[in-house]
């Protein structure tokens, strides 16, 4: 390699680890996109005293003044959006559009948050005492560890550090270790806008070595996680135990119900999007189709023909419309689910293969005549894969799409606005659909999951400031007058 190694970056500082791992380009595992020195608990620890030594001049600088920054940085992530966008394509793998696209959102973001250190920030309140000016305001939490997965490199981190910046916090960031070259393009992008030292710090290391340090340091005030659920559960156990204030973004397993009224070209192909795009590696993606009985062939053979059509390969091939999986653990627990529904017979409506280039491919596939107990109708399965489940019903399609311990987005297909307001209603999503795929957010709403999908609170919009701030009341008497 040529290049140097991407490392930590700590108080404005580069810092090696003493492991050097390759960047992997999922698309052709040979090729290594960078190489990269992995931090220690000792390098997190440093980031974290950085980040505790930023906090007072950060907190002090005018929230207007930290909107600026943010401004700058969105603009350098624009201009440089189709650089950080072909590295995110080689390194995690969604196509060149879908990672141009990310990246903008992420410019996006950041500009949205610039704008949100204009909003009010606290309110007042009438008192029982007449010389008492009574108002509480939102102040920053502190040092603030956001932990985040490889699937969305550049807009969940934005989502995360955009706000706590904003906000006046400061931020030790730990993205997934197979994304350290789009992590680095969006943390150069905040130093280059004039970010102080100190204020983000970036730190490139495994979960399971730095992951305790990062969660349990006693300068930490607050973590927020968006990853699996088994990782972000244990977290939260240690986190709460410490005194921490803690948010999950978790797992998925979200259904599309197809009623028999339905638009079914629309839906076929809303679904196939929610399904398979960014193969299927999407917290939001449609992984369970329950079709209403009546059309369940016709949708069937809709989504198939789709599913068929959509080429499978290249990410920086302009006509891929599906890249690979992000790594090759991705592709094990993927084939891993293949494998239980071939052994429970189920019926392939299409795909099912494992295209045989050298990288993570998985064809999209729609498995149909799966029981309900099934690990594929049950569980998170990360790739590009459907199960079909017939409904007699509008009432036993909503009982099936609620039957999971997850919670997090639901799609509803039909004409019939009287259902929809019912669907709304009825189903246990955080996100709720209607004549749209299940995955695809817009950033200025909340977003987050019920039950097992989150930790109960939401980012995104103007909500993330419940997260990233803590009410302070203040009680003020005018002094006596002479
Ligand atoms: P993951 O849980 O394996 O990793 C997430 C992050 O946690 C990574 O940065 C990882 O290095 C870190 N980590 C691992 N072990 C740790 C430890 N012991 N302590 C601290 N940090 C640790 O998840 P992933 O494979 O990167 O992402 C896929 C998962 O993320 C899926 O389950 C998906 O549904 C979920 N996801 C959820 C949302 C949402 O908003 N709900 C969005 C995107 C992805």
């Amino acid at each position: 390699m040529s290049e140097p190694a991407l490392a930590s970056l700590v108080g404005g500082r580069r810092v090696e680890g003493d492991e050097v791992v390759p960047d992997i380009n999922p698309a052709a595992p040979d090729e290594h996109v960078a190489t990269v020195t992995l931090a220690g608990p000792e390098i997190a620890a440093e980031a974290v005293e950085a980040a505790a030594g930023a906090f007072a001049a950060w907190r002090d600088t005018p929230p207007p003044a930290r909107g600026d920054v943010l401004r700058r940085a969105a603009d350098l992530v624009d201009e440089r959006a189709d650089e950080i966008g072909r590295d995110l394509a080689r390194e995690e793998g969604k196509t060149l559009a879908e990672a141009v696209g990310e990246t903008r959102r992420a410019a996006a973001i950041l500009r949205y948050y610039a704008g949100q250190t204009l909003e009010p920030d606290g309110e007042t309140y009438p008192s029982h005492s007449a010389l008492t000016f009574l108002y509480a305001r939102r102040e920053p939490l502190g040092v603030v560890t956001a932990i985040s997965p490889w699937n969305f490199p550049i807009a969940i981190p934005a989502w995360k550090i955009a706000p706590a910046v904003a906000f006046g916090n400061t931020v030790v960031w730990k993205p997934a270790e197979i994304v350290p070259l789009t992590s680095t393009h969006l943390a150069a992008a905040f130093f280059d806008a004039g970010l102080p030292d100190g204020v983000l710090n970036l730190v490139l290391g495994r979960g399971s070595v730095v992951g305790d340090m990062l969660v349990t340091h006693d300068r930490v005030e607050a973590i927020t996680f968006t990853g699996s659920n088994a990782v972000g559960r244990a977290l939260q156990l240690k986190a709460t135990e410490a005194g921490k204030k803690v948010q999950l973004e978790l797992g998925g397993k979200n259904p599309a119900v197809v009623l028999a009224d339905a638009d079914l070209e629309l839906a076929a192909e809303q679904v196939a999007r929610g399904a398979f795009l960014s193969a299927g590696q999407k917290c939001t993606a449609t992984s369970r189709v329950i079709v209403e009985q009546r059309v369940l062939e016709e949708f069937g053979d809709r989504v198939a023909a789709l599913a068929r059509s959509w080429p499978v390969g290249d990410p920086l091939d302009e006509t891929t419309k599906v890249g690979p999986l992000s790594s090759k653990s991705q592709l094990d627990t993927v084939s891993g689910y293949l494998d239980v529904a071939e052994r429970e017979a189920a019926r392939v409506l299409v795909g099912g293969g494992r295209p045989d280039g050298g990288g993570y491919f998985v064809e999209p596939t729609v498995l149909a005549d799966l029981p309900a107990t099934s690990a594929v109708v049950r569980e998170e399965i990360f790739g590009p894969v459907a199960a079909l489940l017939p409904a007699s019903s509008y009432e036993e399609a909503v009982a099936l799409a609620n039957d999971t311990p997850f919670g997090l987005t639901a799609a509803l297909f039909t004409r019939d606005l009287g259902k929809a307001l019912r669907f709304a209603r009825d189903i246990r999503a955080g996100v709720v659909k209607v004549n749209q795929e299940s995955a695809g957010l817009e950033f200025q709403a909340p977003f987050g999951g019920m039950r097992q999908s989150s930790s109960g609170s939401r980012e995104q919009g103007k909500v993330a400031r419940d997260f990233f701030t803590q009410w302070k009341t203040v009680y003020l008497d005018a002094p006596p007058t002479e």
